[in-house]
């Protein structure tokens, strides 16, 4: 690839020790690639253009031999032990395989397989916006939780959801509330669908249905907030339309598996208050009887898709034999133990439900 990297500092993490190794993460346009060492340093992050096309696989493949090839021939002090792949789009971590990512390019490619004949490394493959969620689970706004979403809205919106400790994976199928309908009438979806979420809610979603509206071009969901806050009662409606069908699909989201922290992530999140604020509002007048959860900003900001990338490499060499590589269906250890027998069960009287209370917290 002959475009020049550009680099920027990750915000400090408390990796701690254990093996060294590469991380690499996908996104739908840019990829991103680190190093942690033995000691739990994590290298100056390097950014390039996502390859696209029938060959980005293949691409993303050779990239990883090219610069694991550079590292061994410039860091002789660096043992590194495991890569981490994450990419966007449908992924199965079970079988290692990207299920497809329709503006990448891959279907049903073996990328695990593929990554660890060429490297000839254990290879964690998985999702980019669960490897986030992993990260924010052990080591940001989530370490003190057992079950939540992280929902990462930026281009696109996706989200990790993780119960009792553990990520839910699908086949690759879980989590996608971006594709969730929030109005049936709404806006066409790329994936063929009306309505969802990510047509209504995303930052691109934002700027495009501003430009429909006011007829002026502009950059970003950043700019109609600035033009809303500065009284362009277009932006306002936008921003608060926005806002809202955001609420009502985390509503569904509450109503169903009653996370006890909903972090949001992605370059939307950047709006901080002017987001937070209203959502928080939005989903105090939508729940009733519902738990409501905590509302937070995931805190390792862009580079937590990476770091996740790297803890699941780690983690395979910790805890997996290394001759085939396999790899547990269950991306996150259950960081919390909970003895089903011990469990007290509380009836709730008349209509005879037995109610777990599993989701009470065991540190
Ligand atoms: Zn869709």
């Amino acid at each position: 690839m002959s475009v020049r990297p550009d680099y920027e500092a990750l915000p400090p993490a408390p990796l701690g020790p254990g093996p060294a190794v590469l991380a690499l993460d996908v996104g739908g346009t840019t990829l991103k690639t680190t190093v942690v060492d033995s000691t739990g340093g994590v290298q100056k992050v390097e950014r390039l253009p996502t390859p696209r096309g029938p060959q980005a696989a293949e691409g993303i493949i050779d990239m990883l031999s090219g610069q694991l090839k550079r590292l061994r021939a410039t860091r002789k002090d660096l043992k590194l032990e495991a890569v981490g792949v994450s990419v966007a789009g449908l992924v199965d971590e079970g079988r290692g395989i990207g299920v497809m990512a329709s503006n990448l390019g891959w279907h049903d490619f073996p990328f695990r397989e593929r990554a660890q004949k060429a490297l000839r490394l254990p290879v964690a493959f998985g999702h980019d916006v669960r490897a986030a969620g992993r990260a924010e689970y052990e080591l940001g706004s989530l370490r003190d939780c057992r079950n939540a979403v992280v929902v990462v809205i930026g281009t696109g919106i996706a989200s990790a959801v993780i119960l009792d400790g553990t990520a839910l994976v699908a086949d690759g199928f879980a989590g996608e509330i971006g594709h969730s309908i929030v109005d049936p009438y709404g806006p066409a979806c790329a994936c063929g669908g009306r309505g969802h979420l990510e047509t209504l809610s995303s930052a691109s979603a934002i700027a495009r249905s501003y430009g429909e509206l006011s007829g002026q071009t502009i950059a970003g969901s950043r700019e109609v907030l600035e033009l809303a806050l500065a009284g362009d009662a277009t932006a306002q409606h936008v921003w608060t339309n926005a806002i809202d069908a955001l609420a009502i699909g985390l509503t569904q989201v509450i109503s169903l598996i009653a996370p006890e922290v909903i972090a949001i992530g992605g370059g939307l999140s950047q709006a901080g208050p002017q987001l937070f604020g209203p959502l928080g509002d939005a989903l105090d007048r939508h729940l009733s009887f519902q738990h409501r959860p905590r509302l937070v900003r995931a805190s390792l900001g862009a580079h937590a898709g990476l770091l996740g990338t790297a803890l699941a490499a780690r983690a395979l060499v910790r805890t997996e034999p290394t001759d085939d590589g396999s790899q547990t269906r269950n991306p996150f250890p259950p960081r919390y133990t909970v003895s089903e027998q011990s469990e007290p069960q509380v009836s709730s009287g008349a209509a005879g439900f037995a109610t777990s209370v599993r989701g009470e917290r065991h540190p």
